[in-house]
């Protein structure tokens, strides 16, 4: 089997019919209609075997993972998701692996109506680039660039679960059950597309937390010129890490990433509305601080009292 037919075997039974895509997988380019009124966002991001998942892991978890973190960044953007590109670079030509990784592609594309519509074959050490593509009406994606002094900060669920699955999964004291859901977490997370239509109406910026709520939410100030005061009491901590590492869980909550809920600011009139949407559709958020026009991060401790945090999370270099 050669690259071509291996691009044809594996990868052309994904490119399922969406009637947007003009041409797919097999020329120079692929071609898609972006509707009218409507803008294209682009998105890129790299699995490296050894960095972001364990070579040893089963090909189906990395090829599902390297989707949803992909589409969690055009649920960020308020953008729906629609057409993927893949470069793969396989250190062998193993079948098996291929069939696996193609399975995890085509059950983790299917809920979005996501199609493959081209890529790039490669020989080397292990690694997965998606690019997704998506679209937003003009004037409805929400940046990372809008927030205000005054806006509350939201989280869309709790954190840390994917910190503690990587760093204490041999804990000793976790059970089997514990384990195969912190693994879960970490190897299925599920992006918050269910929140496309609350973002672009409540959301003056936005962010997923792959690197960490403190690193990402740094990123929302930076980019808006502002800074934040996070309520400790108010971050949601997973259960599990409340019970295996309560001293540090907050800590692993601020830094550990991985976790792929979003992190949002909203104007503070419209919190009260904004908990209502999310009360009656039956889903969870969580307030956690506010907005101010003095740089930096902040924390107020369960005494009021506030201590500079310094944003730390998952850098490579
Ligand atoms: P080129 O010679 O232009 O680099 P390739 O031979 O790499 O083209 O690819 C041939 C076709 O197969 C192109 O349409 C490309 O988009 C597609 N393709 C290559 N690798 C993949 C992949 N891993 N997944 C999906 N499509 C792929
Ligand atoms: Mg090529």
């Amino acid at each position: 089997m050669d690259e071509f037919s291996l691009i044809d075997h594996f990868f052309k039974p994904l490119a399922s019919k969406r009637e947007d895509v003009l041409l797919g997988i097999g020329d120079d380019a692929a071609c898609v209609r972006v509707p009218q009124g409507k803008n294209l966002l682009v998105s890129t991001d790299t699995l490296v075997a050894g960095v972001h998942f364990l070579p040893h892991w089963d090909a189906y978890d990395i090829a599902c993972k390297s989707v949803m973190v992909n589409v969690s960044d055009m649920a960020a953007m308020a953008a729906e998701p629609c057409w993927v590109t893949l470069a793969l670079t396989l250190p062998e030509l193993d079948k098996n692996w291929l069939a696996s990784f193609a399975r995890g592609l085509k059950d983790s594309f299917s809920p979005y109506n996501l199609t493959l519509i081209g890529g790039d074959t490669t020989h080397g050490p292990l690694s997965i680039t998606l690019t997704i593509l998506g679209t937003a009406a003009e004037g409805q994606t929400v940046l990372r660039s809008g927030a205000k002094p005054g806006d509350i900060i939201v989280l869309s669920g709790d954190l840390g679960a994917a910190a503690l699955a990587i760093k204490f999964l041999d804990h000793k004291e976790l059970s089997q059950p514990e384990k195969t859901e912190l693994m879960n977490k970490l190897l299925h997370p599920v992006p918050r597309v269910d929140l496309i239509n609350i973002l672009r109406n409540y959301a003056t910026a936005a962010i997923d937390i792959s690197d960490g709520l403190s690193a990402d939410l740094n990123h929302i100030c930076v980019a808006s010129g502002v800074g934040a005061c996070l309520n400790k009491e108010a971050i949601p901590v997973h259960r599990l890490l409340k019970k295996y590492c309560a001293d540090e869980a907050v800590d692993l909550a601020l830094t550990g990433g991985d976790d792929y809920e979003l992190c949002f600011t909203v104007p503070e009139h419209r919190l009260s509305s904004l908990m209502n949407e999310f009360q009656n559709a039956h889903l969870h958020c969580y307030p956690i601080g506010v907005i101010e026009k003095a740089s930096g991060l902040r924390i107020k401790d369960a005494n009021n009292q506030c201590h500079n945090l310094i944003p730390a999370g998952y850098t490579h270099f």
